[in-house]
């Protein structure tokens, strides 16, 4: 395909598949060759990490073969870890050498943020990937294991969660469903088991719908956790976290779920970014670079209150299809698009059986906005993989959530 323009899509996450399906759709054959370039051969739902994290779900549920949703006569996937972007000579680098591109689609996702409190990288787990995922299961049954070789050690029983954000809460939710579950197992007493969701705003899930919110914190209270609200955490040690004024929980888990920032490849690249994002144009191009689109976790879009929008899901997969079609209309040497995000709600889980939503106008929760949930999950797997991943992926029985 000498002379053949290249489109270059880096990652497979939300915002990178669906570019990648959008140009494979649209593109005429032969009109250019589209590469995708990712770290791992597997695509994976990073909305429902938690619960692998938790244990209430397999860390296999939430991945599927990128090959499996690639038409692989249009598309060619390179598995490699991304460096760096050379925008002068147009040029990926990776570990395993260079690719150039004509058009590049940047969809590397983001990073957990620590806002550089002390101890955190070293010491809290982040639920950022499958692996992380598998790792904290194992870590929180390892912390039961332990104390029950040693029973005055009750903080191997207490779990922080820092950050009540969709992350914290949604992790909270699953946690609640583990603890009992985890205590019958190691014959544990359940109270001797605390959980704590430590959140520097003074409400929980900020921007959410307060009654909503209520109801969040409401189950989670029921359930056992203490919501410690107004409260940042400061310091994170080997014994546990230092919390407002000096307060200090000893815990045996601390998961940080204080938030995320862009993926440090497009600072090292020269791009500007303000916490890893960069502030894209109108089309989804990077200021100053045509060739270069940025999208997801990484990008920063403003709404009509010239605030940018929260990443999510939702903004990576509509922006996507959008940079797909503006790096087609490049190619053609046509007008481009620009971008207009349609929001249509978020919903957060809550454990097995309860969420929260706002859609429109419509507050939903309980099992009625659980169901919602499962609906928009398999929305997606549909549009990613037809019926036969949704069959494959979705937990339809009380039995199948392992
Ligand atoms: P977030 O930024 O939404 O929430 C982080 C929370 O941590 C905030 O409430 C913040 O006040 C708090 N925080 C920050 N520093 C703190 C400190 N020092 N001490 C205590 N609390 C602190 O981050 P997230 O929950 O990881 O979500 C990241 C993005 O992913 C968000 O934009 C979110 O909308 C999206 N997301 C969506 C879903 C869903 O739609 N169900 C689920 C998960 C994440």
């Amino acid at each position: 395909m000498a002379g053949t323009k290249k489109i270059v899509v880096l990652g497979g996450g939300y915002a990178g598949i669906s570019a990648v399906l959008a140009l494979q759709k649209r593109l005429g054959r032969g009109e250019a060759e589209i590469i995708l370039v990712n770290k791992h051969d597997y695509h994976y739902f990073t909305t429902w990490l938690h619960k692998p994290a938790a244990g209430t779900d397999s860390a296999d549920r939430p991945k599927v073969d990128i090959r499996d949703i690639i038409d692989p006569r249009k598309v060619s996937f390179r598995k490699r870890d991304i460096r760096r972007i050379d925008t002068a000579a147009r040029t990926v680098e990776t570990d395993e050498g260079d690719i150039p591109y004509d058009v590049l689609i940047v969809a590397l996702g983001g990073e957990p943020e620590t806002f550089g409190i002390p101890g955190l990288a070293e010491h809290a787990f982040f639920i950022r990937s499958l692996n992380s995922a598998r790792i904290i299961r194992e870590h929180i049954e390892r912390r039961f294991a332990e104390f029950r070789s040693d029973e005055s050690r009750t903080e191997l029983l207490t779990f922080v969660v820092g950050g009540a954000g969709l992350t914290g809460i949604e992790f909270a939710g699953e946690l609640v469903n583990r603890i009992p579950e985890l205590c019958r197992e190691h014959g544990v007493d359940p109270a001797l088991v605390n959980i704590y969701v430590v959140e520097a705003a003074p409400t929980a899930l900020p921007g959410f719908d307060a009654g909503l919110v209520e109801h969040a914190m409401e189950h989670l209270k029921r359930k056992g956790v203490v919501f410690q609200l107004g409260t940042p955490v400061k310091k994170c040690t080997s014994e546990g976290v230092e919390i407002g004024e000096g307060e200090f929980i000893r815990a045996g888990t601390v998961i940080w779920a204080g938030g995320i920032r862009g993926n440090r490849v497009l600072e090292a690249s020269g791009f500007g970014t303000t916490r890893g994002r960069v502030a894209v144009n109108a089309y989804l191009q990077a200021p100053g670079f045509g060739d270069v689109f940025v999208i997801g976790d990484s990008s920063m879009v403003m709404n009509d209150q010239g605030r940018p929008w929260p990443p999510s899901a939702q903004i990576a997969i509509q922006q996507g299809e959008a940079a797909a079609r503006n790096a087609i209309a490049l190619l053609r040497g046509r007008e481009m698009t620009p971008f207009r995000y349609v929001h249509r709600g978020t919903v957060a889980s809550l454990g097995r059986g309860e969420a929260i939503g706002s859609v429109g106008r419509c507050k939903v929760k309980g099992l009625a906005a659980a169901i919602l949930k499962t609906v928009i999950d398999a929305r997606y797997l549909y549009r990613i993989g037809g019926v036969r991943l949704v069959l494959r992926k979705t937990a339809f029985f009380p039995h199948q959530s392992r």
